[in-house]
């Protein structure tokens, strides 16, 4: 018997188990990833952006997380040696519309408690004269990092405390009983007194596992990305981010520095056909039939019809593409686009047919659900853990087994 067991062996169950075998050090802790190791899906396919919290609502999880989540990660790779630059991020308005809803995000980063600049066209230049615009706002906590080399580090943090990972351990059953839960993989059943779960692309399935209605689905979004030719790794000092469009749920394609010297382009965001297919061609007939027989994806895709038709002939044809970075950054031709690993990200849809923009939880009497977690999940997953844990504590009370250190490392 477990005291707890967690599914997922991404960032955010990495980070929940770290968390609370330190919160929990008496208690017997097991992590199940159904693949051969940690970090396989949306943690080792993104932008690897330690972002700073320029976007989300005020007050919102999102915005709290992030900015606390920013500082937690860079200290977490400073603490077991994990590279990570703090490099700082442009975003660049270059027409009048853009530069009305920079300054809308000029305060929005000034109610998140972000420190920023206000650029001019000049400035902007200096900085970087490759990019173009009619002005920015710099943002110097932005940073990158490798974020499967963080839930590696996480991983052996967990097991050095004594936990128990089991990859190739695919969730297929679970029962909620009043004294346990009853977890079933492929080729076990496992019993625990608590159940976690922080299962990224699959979450609504997860719940459903559990016997309960979700009210969300998860809509499943390739984000496509291309690679710039070596000679163009030092095209830009910052990562370089358009102004994004309040109406559209994602960032806009941006130029990213990676970790390893490398640049980015990317990424669009096209409705993917299969939850975990990361090639183009991958297609679930399954998972396609469960997203078009759903009536809030439905009113999703019909309420995005526009927008979404646009990133799917970007996605198809490489000029239209190029075309929405060349907004900012001209000198870029088709021939510097070579190819790049894909992501799919797991956004979560209500049943009444909303992109829902905050980090999601649900509980029940012997489990912590994460229902949605897209960007920047990755970034906030050392204070989602911990939120996680809070939410725990909470259920636990009064369950004499449980003895919670009360200063944890
Ligand atoms: C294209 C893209 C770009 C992004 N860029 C950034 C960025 O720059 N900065 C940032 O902060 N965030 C970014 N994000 C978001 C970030 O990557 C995710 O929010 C974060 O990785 C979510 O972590 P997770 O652990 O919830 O999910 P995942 O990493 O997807 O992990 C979930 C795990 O659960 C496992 N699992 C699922 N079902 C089962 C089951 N039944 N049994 C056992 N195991 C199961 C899966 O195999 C998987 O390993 C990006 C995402 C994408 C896709």
């Amino acid at each position: 018997m477990y005291d707890f067991v967690i599914i997922g062996g991404g960032i955010i169950g990495m980070s929940t188990a770290m968390q609370l075998i330190k919160a929990y050090p008496e208690s017997k802790i097991l992590l199940l990833e159904k693949e051969s190791g940690p970090a396989k899906h949306q943690t080792g396919h993104n932008s690897g952006v330690i972002h700073a919290g320029v976007y989300y609502t005020p007050g919102s999880l999102k915005a709290k997380f992030c900015l606390e989540g920013n500082r937690a990660t860079k200290s977490f790779c400073n603490e077991h040696g994990i590279i990570y630059d703090e490099c700082g991020k442009l975003l660049v308005a270059t027409n009048e519309v853009e530069m009305q809803r920079m300054r809308a995000l000029w305060e929005r980063t000034a109610a998140n408690g972000l420190e920023r600049e206000w650029l001019s066209a000049e400035q902007l230049k200096e900085r970087e004269p490759n990019i173009t615009g009619i002005g920015g706002i710099f943002v110097p906590s932005s940073g990158i990092v490798n974020y499967a080399e963080v839930t590696a580090a996480m991983a052996r943090e967990f097991q050095r405390h004594g936990g128990e990972i089991r990859y190739d351990s695919e969730v297929i059953g679970l029962e909620e009983r009043a004294t346990e839960m009853r977890v079933k993989t492929q080729h076990e059943e496992v019993i625990a007194r608590f159940l976690v779960t922080c299962s990224g692309l699959m979450a609504d399935r997860i719940v459903c596992l559990l016997g309960l209605d979700p009210g969300f689905s998860i809509c499943p979004f390739r984000g496509e990305y291309y690679l710039l030719p070596e000679q163009h790794n030092r095209i830009v000092n910052h990562l370089i981010y358009p102004i994004p469009d309040p109406s559209m749920p994602f960032l806009g394609v941006h130029l990213t520095r990676m970790i390893d010297g490398s640049v980015t382009v990317g990424p669009n965001a096209v409705l993917a056909l299969k939850r975990e297919g990361y090639r183009k061609r991958d297609i679930s007939l399954s998972d396609t039939f469960a997203m078009l027989t759903n009536p809030g994806i439905l009113k999703v895709l019909k309420d995005n019809l526009r927008p979404g038709l646009i990133e799917m002939k970007n996605s198809l044809f490489k000029r239209g593409y190029l075309q929405q970075v060349r907004k900012y950054c001209p000198s870029l031709t088709l021939q510097d686009l070579k190819p790049y690993p894909a992501g799919v990200r797991a956004q979560a849809v209500s049943a009444d047919g909303k992109l829902i923009e905050d980090f999601l939880f649900r509980n029940t009497r012997r489990s912590v659900n994460v229902c949605n977690a897209p960007s920047p999940a990755a970034t906030s997953a050392i204070p989602i853990g911990a939120y996680i844990i809070k939410q725990i504590d909470a259920q636990l009370q009064g369950l004499p087994r449980f003895v919670k250190n009360q200063h944890p490392a």
